[in-house]
């Protein structure tokens, strides 16, 4: 009895390791490896996080690199429509994950984000080529420690190493990782590497962005990124790569007197609602769209919008995964469903609500130093990143010329 136990203890143990273990790809011809690049993200880092506490491991890449005075979001400001924009240079319509969440009428089928998620480790969901891909298609090898949709098959390709998604890793083991990869030596050694942190968004959704909870998250990941730079130093490496650290949006208090109760104004047997917020997607049961558009007509604090009228601004059309009716509300406002509440910080809203911003920064050797830069769009880093790895872009949204800015040779 006491071996089984043992056996059984040993079996889960495997199966944890398992869960969280680093994947591998098999052998290829790889090129010798360019500078490499570092992209890392900090889910929910609003623009203006810098100025809450003292960030001495931020300062030393503001102070020796750059700094945009924002990263403009993409429509709807949400996690995977971003960090997909920004590793594929495209819109969220020409990429395809236009929410966290949403329906594929050809799929038959609902797309959703989460630790576990079978959909978010799918590839037939992506609709552009994300980084990771255009680098390994070119023979450098990429490597990755979480990013939205790394750890799916996409184009028949996955990076040299990834890890399928997990909330569990400590922030310092990631950056522990990263320092790993680059030891690798020859053609073995990643050319991209990335990795990303989501303390500090779960922590503004929970205690709102003005907590001190949130300050405290900023130390942590601020914590993190000084592992990493002395690990840089350690090596003699910190002039030999560029570092990337940017974030998806933002985020803004949602107080709980400020909700529209979508069910005051439409049945909601009559419809199939997607999504609740910052925003909500409506899909009337019959043909009627006309009749549902005409009820959430002039609600205070809301817009309303047909797909096909939605404001060119927000570059959020043709795709099918959009519904027929986009109800949005203001800054700080909440789209709800009897009975629900939303937490006290959210975002998801209109991108030029400057709370939804998030940041830019970077260091290396293609980056001008102590340079603070415009706000930029997160659509245009993907043509910024492979000109800092000399591969040549797949097809995408963005420009090079609007972050020639920010690098020393323009
Ligand atoms: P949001 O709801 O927009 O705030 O999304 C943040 C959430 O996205 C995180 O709390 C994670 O649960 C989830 N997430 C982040 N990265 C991944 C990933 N690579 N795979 C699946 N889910 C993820
Ligand atoms: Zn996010
Ligand atoms: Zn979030």
């Amino acid at each position: 009895m006491k071996n089984f136990k043992v056996l059984l203890t040993l079996f889960l143990l495997f199966i944890v390791s398992c869960s969280e273990s680093m994947k591998s790809n098999s052998s290829t011809n790889y090129l010798e490896p360019s500078t490499p690049l570092i992209l890392i993200s900090i889910d929910g880092f609003r623009w203006d996080y810098f100025n809450k506490t003292d960030t001495p491991n931020f300062d030393r890449i503001i102070n020796n690199g750059i700094q945009a005075e924002g990263l403009k979001t993409v429509y709807p400001s949400k996690t995977f429509p971003n960090h997909i924009s920004i590793i594929t240079g495209n819109y969220p319509s020409n990429h395809g994950i236009i929410s966290n969440y949403f329906y594929d009428p050809s799929f038959d089928e609902y797309y959703y984000i989460g630790a576990g998620s079978v959909a978010a480790q799918d590839g037939k969901w992506i609709q552009a080529e994300p980084i990771w891909v255009t680098v390994e298609k070119q023979l450098k090898r990429a490597m990755i420690m979480f990013w939205p949709m790394s750890d799916a098959e996409i184009e028949g390709i996955r990076p040299s190493e990834y890890y399928v998604y997990s909330d569990s890793p400590t922030n310092i083991s990631r950056m522990e990782q990263l320092l790993k990869w680059l030891d690798l030596e020859g053609t073995n050694r990643p050319t991209f590497l990335a990795s990303y942190f989501s303390i500090v968004d779960t922590i503004g959704h929970r205690y709102g962005p003005n907590s001190q909870e949130v300050v405290d998250s900023i130390k942590d990941v601020d914590d993190a990124i000084g592992h990493l730079l002395d690990g840089l130093d350690k090596r003699g490496l910190m002039n030999e790569v560029n570092l990337v650290i940017v974030s998806d949006h933002g985020m803004v208090d949602t107080p709980a007197d400020q909700i529209i109760n979508i069910a005051d104004y439409i049945n909601l047997d009559d419809v199939v609602t997607i999504g609740g917020g910052p925003f909500m997607e409506i899909r009337p049961n019959g043909n009627d769209i006309e009749t549902i558009y005409q009820q959430l007509q002039n609600i205070e604090h809301t817009q309303v919008y047909k797909k096909d009228d939605f404001p060119a601004k927000f570059n959020y059309s043709n795709n099918d995964r959009i519904e027929p009716i986009i109800f949005i509300a203001n800054e700080g406002w909440s789209i709800q469903k009897p009975g629900r509440n939303p937490s006290p910080g959210s975002h998801g809203y209109d991108p030029d609500y400057k709370s939804m911003d998030g940041i830019f920064i970077a260091r290396g050797p293609a980056f001008k130093e102590n340079f603070k830069g415009p706000v930029i769009q997160n659509i245009h880093l993907y043509e910024m990143m492979c000109s800092l790895m000399n591969i040549n872009p797949a097809q995408n949204d963005g420009s090079l010329d609007e972050t020639k800015v920010f690098l020393k040779q323009n």
